[in-house]
């Protein structure tokens, strides 16, 4: 089987399978090897590692993935790939295909079975349209993970990345900050796709901290108090926490908390730093623990 990474070949496949590309899925098929080249760098993938694909699509990424790496497990939706993965992928025998949800999918279990329970590490190509939940329930769900070296849309590749201050800063960049450092591997212009999306696109890795760089007495509430303060961005931090359902603390008590780390009372949320926002979680926890 020749290799995929070019528009030649994946043509010709798409072509032999007649297959109807799905815009529900977020297909999108790579066709340049540089990228490729880059994206197995980037990862650092070596012949120890078993590595998680989401979205193998023909299995483009995967050839290259199982080159390099120990195992490789694809979990891909399209039922209609699984044929295709078959034949692209027949000279592997370091590769599992799942026709599987990623979202639905046990990924501590795949941990166990193909990597017995050590850390692995993920890349894909990803369908845009779940970036987010894909990647904070690969956080969330304390799954070991090495590092998570995927394409994304552009705009969300420089929102990981900002920090305070910046028009990009948000509850994402606070949120995969808290659990890993983002390092932006590339830019891809859409004439490496077929076909071609209507937005650029960035290879971003993420390294998974060993520890969160903030220690916080309530992590629950930290992601709450991130989520409030951009939900309503154009306000005070401390009007956006008042007026938010999911944080229990009266005007005052947040006043207070505020002031008490040295912030000025007009502060907008899109000032503060992951330390600062976990101070203020702590200030606010020590409260309720001091009312209780
Ligand atoms: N890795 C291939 C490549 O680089 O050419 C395909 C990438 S394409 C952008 C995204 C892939 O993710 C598609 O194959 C799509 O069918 C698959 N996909 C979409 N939603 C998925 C889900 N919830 N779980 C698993 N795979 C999914």
């Amino acid at each position: 089987m020749a290799t995929l990474g070019n528009p030649g070949n994946t043509i010709a496949i798409i072509q032999k399978y007649q297959f109807a590309f799905q815009k529900k899925f977020g297909q999108n098929f790579l066709i340049d090897p540089h990228v490729l080249d880059k994206i197995i760098q980037a990862a650092e993938i070596t012949r120890e590692d078993c590595v998680l694909e989401i979205g193998p699509g023909i299995g483009t990424m995967t050839q290259y993935l199982a080159e390099h790496a120990r195992h490789v497990v694809a979990v891909e939706i399209d039922a209609n790939l699984i044929p295709i993965l078959g034949e692209t992928l027949a000279e592997y025998d370091n590769v599992t295909v799942l026709n599987q949800d990623i979202l639905k999918t046990d990924i501590q279990g795949l941990v166990d079975t193909y990597n017995a329970g050590k850390p692995i590490k993920v890349a894909a190509n990803l369908p845009y349209y779940i970036t987010t939940p894909i990647i904070m329930g690969l956080f969330e769900s304390r799954v070991p993970i090495d590092n998570i070296t995927i394409m994304v849309q552009k705009e969300v590749a420089e929102r990981m990345q900002a920090g305070p201050g910046s028009k990009d800063y948000g509850a994402l960049s606070l949120a995969v900050q808290y659990y890993a450092e983002p390092y932006l591997v590339a830019n891809v212009p859409p004439n490496c796709f077929i076909p071609r999306p209507g937005v650029g696109s960035a290879v971003i890795r993420l390294t998974r901290h060993k520890e969160p760089p903030v220690k916080t007495r309530d992590e629950k509430l930290l992601f709450r108090l991130i989520r409030a303060s951009f939900n309503q961005r154009r306000k005070t931090l401390q009007n956006g926490l008042n007026n938010s359902p999911e944080i229990p603390f009266t005007k005052e008590q947040i006043s207070a908390a505020i002031q008490k780390l040295g912030l000025p009372a007009a502060v907008r949320g899109e000032a503060l730093t992951l330390e600062q926002f976990a101070a203020l979680a702590d200030e606010l926890s020590r409260l309720k623990d001091s009312q209780e």
